[in-house]
C-alpha cells in the first residue's frame, strides 16, 4: 500500500510514496542497532553537539516546516512556525540538562561503594500522530538521543513529507545516518517491528485503539512502552473564578490545533452560579475565531486533518444532539472539498451524553453544568480518560483541596494545559501510561543499573 499525502484544505493529492518492504526494514533495523551501540559509547557532551545543531536547524527551517504542516495536515503557518521553535527548545533543554538528569546516584549499602547508573536501552520505535507532526517526534528524540538510545520513526501515514523532513534535519545536524531513520510504512508492520529483538522499546502517541495494540505487542515481547493516548480534559470553572479570563483562555484551550490536541479543553464544567455568564463569554470568544486557509496569515484555525476524521467528528456531534445536547453555535458540515468543520458549541451536556464520554477531536466546545465544586470534580472524574485538567478558582484553599482529587496526569490552575520540556507529561486511566519530558521523560527508556563494589 502506498503512503499518500493529501491537502486537507483542497482535497488535492500532494505526493505518493511506496511503502518500505520487509527487506528494507530489516536492513534499517540491523544498521540502527550497530549505530546505537557506537552512540551509546559517546559522552553526553558529544551527543549534545548535534542536538544543539538540530535545534538551530529547526529554527532556521521553521518557515518551510510550517508550510509542510499547513499543506499536509492543515495547521496555520504561525502555529507551525511556533511548533518548530518549540521543538528547538526541547532539544536545547535536553542538551543542557541531560547530564543532570542522568547523573549517577550514590546509595549507601554493605558495599564499599554502591550507586545507580542510567544507561541506554537500545533502538526505540516511535509511532507518532499527525496532529503535532514535529513536536510529538522531537519530544521523543530530544531526551532519548541524549540518553544514548537510537530511534526509528513510524509517523502517521498522512504526514510522510513531514516525516522525511525530520530525517533530513537529523542527518543534516550530524547525527549518525543509521541512528535515526524514518520508516515509510502504514500501521500494519508495527506489530512485527515491536516483536523484533532488535527493537528495545516502543513509544506511541495516538488513539486508544492503537495504544492497545502496541501495548499488547510490547507485553508479548516483554518490552517497555510509553503510551500517550487520548484525552477529554475537563476545564473546571468554579463560582469564584475570574470568568472573563476563564472564557478567553478556555476558547484558546479548546481551539488549539483546530481542536485536534490531546490536551485541548474538551469539557467545560461550570458551576451553576456562573454558568450563563461563562457560556455567553465563551460564545463571544469563539465567534471571533477565524476558520480558513492555513496558508493565509489571518487564519486562526484551518481544516481538520482528514475528511473522514471530520465526518466522524460530526457523527458524534449529531449523536450528542440526539441525546439532548443543545447546539448553540456551528455544528453543521460546510459544503466544499476541504475537511473544514465550524467552531461549535454543545451546551447543557449532561453526564452520560456521548459528548461527555468520548473524546471530541475537533473544534467543538462541550459545556456542562455543576451544582458545586465537588460536583464539578465528580463530573470531571466521570471519564475513562485522565490526561490533563484545568481548574479555575481564586481560592488557594480550593486548589489545595481539589487538585489531589482530580484524576489526571496534570492539573493547571488558572491557565490552559500545555506541554513544557521541563515538566513531565502523560496520563492516567485510558490516556495511557509512562511519562514524556522532564526528568521522568529521559528516564523512561534507560537501564537503571545498580553497581555494587566490594
Ligand atoms: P491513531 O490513528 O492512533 O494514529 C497514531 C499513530 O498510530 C499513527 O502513526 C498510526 O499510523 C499508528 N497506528 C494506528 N493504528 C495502529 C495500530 N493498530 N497499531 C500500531 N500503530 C497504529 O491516532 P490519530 O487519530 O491519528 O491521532 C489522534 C489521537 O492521538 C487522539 O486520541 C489524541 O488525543 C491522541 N494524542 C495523544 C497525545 C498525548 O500526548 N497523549 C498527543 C497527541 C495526540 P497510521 O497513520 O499509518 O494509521
Amino acid at each position: 500500500m502506498a503512503i499518500e499525502s493529501v491537502n486537507p484544505t483542497t482535497g488535492e493529492r500532494l505526493a505518493t510514496f511506496p511503502e518500505m518492504t520487509p527487506a528494507e526494514l530489516d536492513r534499517i533495523l540491523t544498521a540502527a542497532v550497530r549505530a546505537q551501540k557506537a552512540w551509546a559509547r559517546t559522552s553526553i557532551a558529544e551527543r549534545a553537539a548535534p542536538m544543539r545543531r538540530v535545534a538551530a536547524l529547526l529554527k532556521e527551517r521553521a518557515p518551510e516546516l510550517a508550510k509542510l504542516m499547513a499543506l499536509e495536515m492543515g495547521k496555520p503557518l504561525k502555529d507551525g512556525a511556533a511548533e518548530a521553535t518549540k521543538c528547538a527548545w526541547a532539544c536545547e533543554h535536553y542538551a543542557e540538562n541531560a547530564a543532570r538528569y542522568l547523573e549517577p546516584r550514590s546509595e549507601a549499602s554493605d558495599g564499599a561503594k554502591s550507586y545507580v547508573r542510567f544507561d541506554p536501552l537500545g533502538v526505540v520505535l516511535a509511532v507518532m500522530p499527525w496532529n503535532y507532526p514535529y513536536w510529538q517526534v522531537f519530544r521523543f528524540i530530544a531526551p532519548h538521543f541524549m540518553a544514548g538510545n537510537g530511534g526509528l520513526l513510524k509517523h502517521a501515514s498522512n504526514v510522510p513529507q513531514c516525516a522525511l523532513s525530520i530525517e533530513k534535519l537529523m542527518h543534516d545536524a550530524g547525527f549518525p545516518k543509521e541512528l535515526f531513520r524514518t520508516l515509510l510504512v502504514g500501521s500494519k508492520p508495527v506489530r512485527n517491528l515491536i516483536l523484533d529483538d532488535r527493537v528495545a522499546a516502543t513509544t506511541l502517541t495516538g488513539s486508544e485503539a492503537a495504544g492497545k495494540s502496541v501495548a499488547a505487542a510490547s507485553g508479548e515481547s516483554l518490552k517497555p512502552s510509553v503510551l500517550e493516548l487520548g484525552g477529554s480534559d475537563p476545564f473546571i470553572v468554579l463560582a469564584d473564578a475570574d470568568v472573563d479570563q476563564a472564557a478567553k483562555v478556555g476558547a484558546v484551550a479548546r481551539m488549539l490545533n483546530a481542536g485536534q490536541s490531546c490536551i485541548c479543553a474538551k469539557r467545560f464544567i461550570v458551576e451553576s452560579r456562573v454558568y450563563g455568564e461563562f457560556l455567553e463569554k465563551l460564545t463571544v470568544a469563539l465567534k471571533a475565531v477565524k476558520v480558513g486557509d492555513p496558508l493565509d496569515a489571518a487564519t486562526d484555525i484551518g481544516p481538520q486533518a482528514r475528511r473522514e476524521l471530520r465526518d466522524e467528528l460530526h457523527g458524534v456531534v449529531a449523536k450528542a444532539i440526539a441525546e439532548g445536547a443543545r447546539p448553540t453555535l456551528g455544528c453543521e458540515v460546510p459544503k466544499g472539498p476541504g475537511a473544514f468543520y465550524p467552531v461549535s458549541i454543545l451546551a447543557d451536556v449532561r453526564p452520560g451524553n456521548v459528548a461527555a464520554r468520548e473524546e471530541l477531536f475537533g473544534p467543538v466546545a462541550v459545556v456542562m453544568r455543576a451544582e458545586s465544586a465537588d460536583h464539578a470534580v465528580e463530573i470531571a472524574n466521570d471519564s475513562k480518560f485522565g490526561l490533563g485538567a484545568s481548574l479555575w478558582t481564586r481560592s488557594d484553599a480550593q486548589v489545595e483541596r481539589l487538585v489531589p482529587l482530580i484524576e489526571a496526569g496534570a492539573v493547571f490552575v488558572n491557565g490552559l494545559v500545555k506541554s513544557d520540556p521541563r515538566l513531565p507529561f502523560g496520563g492516567v486511566k485510558t490516556s495511557g501510561y509512562g511519562r514524556e519530558l522532564g526528568l521522568e521523560g529521559i528516564r523512561a527508556f534507560v537501564n537503571v543499573k545498580t553497581v555494587w563494589v566490594k
